[in-house]
């Protein structure tokens, strides 16, 4: 059960409320959102019927929410969130994009890519200065340099940034450096790291685990939500299927299945997804058709000599090139781009 309470509630009131759900032998977990205050109740909810909860002083409304995950539902929230950095409004008519290097190299190169990716039209820097990657020998990214390089791309260009954190214990320095904090796939359900960027309201993009299900996705969002921030955006990025001819498969049906389950913006990754610089802009195009709200995409001004991902980035022209056609798609299914 969802229990909404009234803005003006006393301190008083709201005492009494907890008082009498812990009463009934049921655990009442308060989350304080942006826009209001709700008291998700844990345990046999007919042992406390609904008439009652609505009769308390203080109280607003009173769901029963069927979804396993509740805050993220759309049984909860009927209207899409509007996650709002800096201006920059994810979740709208406009559909928004991240781009940028797999991983922070060297300034100037970031700088330079930055400064291409603006040019297409991009919104936002991605770049990860803490890499997860499969081999402990591969490189690891720079680190407090590389979130310093970031900072520094974004006072030059305007740019938003995004970027990845692994560890709970990085969370000041992503609070200084990071616009938007990113949870990658393989951290999807780490809850500690989860419940620590809960417990802040700088956005979060979370990025879906290699083999989790949307209903597991979703779960892993609403450890975010239920620990106060509700500032989250959910990012497809392909699974592991058997077919090894794409580094992922794009679950692109994701996009509609959880617009209909929640009301969080979806962002797709076809860079991660296809692993392939050719087959990035087929599927982002196809992403942007099939309604998502932003897309992040790898460039980088000579692949191969990436540190990282190089065989699917855009070089500049191309992303530029991308985003023409990501503006004709936009237009013609009412989006803005
Ligand atoms: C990334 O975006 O840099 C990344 C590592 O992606 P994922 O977590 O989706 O593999
Ligand atoms: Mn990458």
């Amino acid at each position: 059960m969802i229990i909404v309470l009234k803005p003006q509630i006393t301190d008083q009131q709201q005492e009494q409320i907890l008082k009498r759900i812990r009463e009934s032998g049921l655990t009442p977990n308060l989350m304080r959102g942006v826009e209001r205050v709700v008291i998700a109740v844990i345990g046999d909810e007919r042992v406390l019927g609904k008439e009652t909860v609505l009769s308390l002083p203080g109280v607003e409304e009173v769901m029963s929410i069927l979804a396993p995950y509740k805050l993220v539902s759309r049984e909860f929230k009927k209207d899409n969130t509007v996650i709002d950095i800096h201006g920059v409004r994810i979740g709208e008519k406009k559909v928004v994009v991240m781009a940028g290097p797999c991983s922070v190299e060297t300034l100037d190169r970031l700088l330079s890519i930055a400064n291409d990716v603006k040019e297409g039209g991009a919104l936002i820097l991605r770049g990860g200065a803490y890499k997860p990657r499969t081999s402990p020998y591969s490189f690891q990214g720079l680190g407090e340099e590389g979130l310093e390089y970031l900072s520094e791309a974004r006072r030059k260009t305007g740019l938003i940034v995004i970027t990845e954190i692994m560890d709970p214990r990085d969370m000041p320095l992503m609070m200084k450096h990071a616009d938007i904090i990113q949870i990658g796939a393989r951290n999807m359900q780490n809850f500690r790291l989860l419940a620590e960027v809960g417990a802040h309201p700088k956005p979060v993009m979370l990025k879906r685990g290699l083999s989790a299900t949307i209903k597991e996705f979703l779960l892993s969002a609403e450890y975010i939500l239920s620990a106060g921030n509700q500032n989250v955006i959910l990012c497809e990025r392909g699974i592991r299927t058997f077919e090894t001819a794409t580094r992922n498969t794009l679950d692109l049906s994701a996009v509609c299945v959880i617009k209909q389950l929640s009301h969080l913006p979806v962002v797709v990754d076809p860079s991660h997804a296809v692993g392939k610089t050719d087959f990035v802009a087929p599927m982002a195009q196809a992403a942007v058709a099939a309604g998502a709200d932003g897309i992040m995409i790898e460039v980088h001004s000579d692949p191969a000599l990436a540190y990282c991902d190089g065989e699917q980035a855009l070089l500049p022209e191309d992303f530029k090139t991308l985003m023409i056609s990501l503006k004709k798609i936009a237009g013609a299914i009412g989006r803005e781009m």
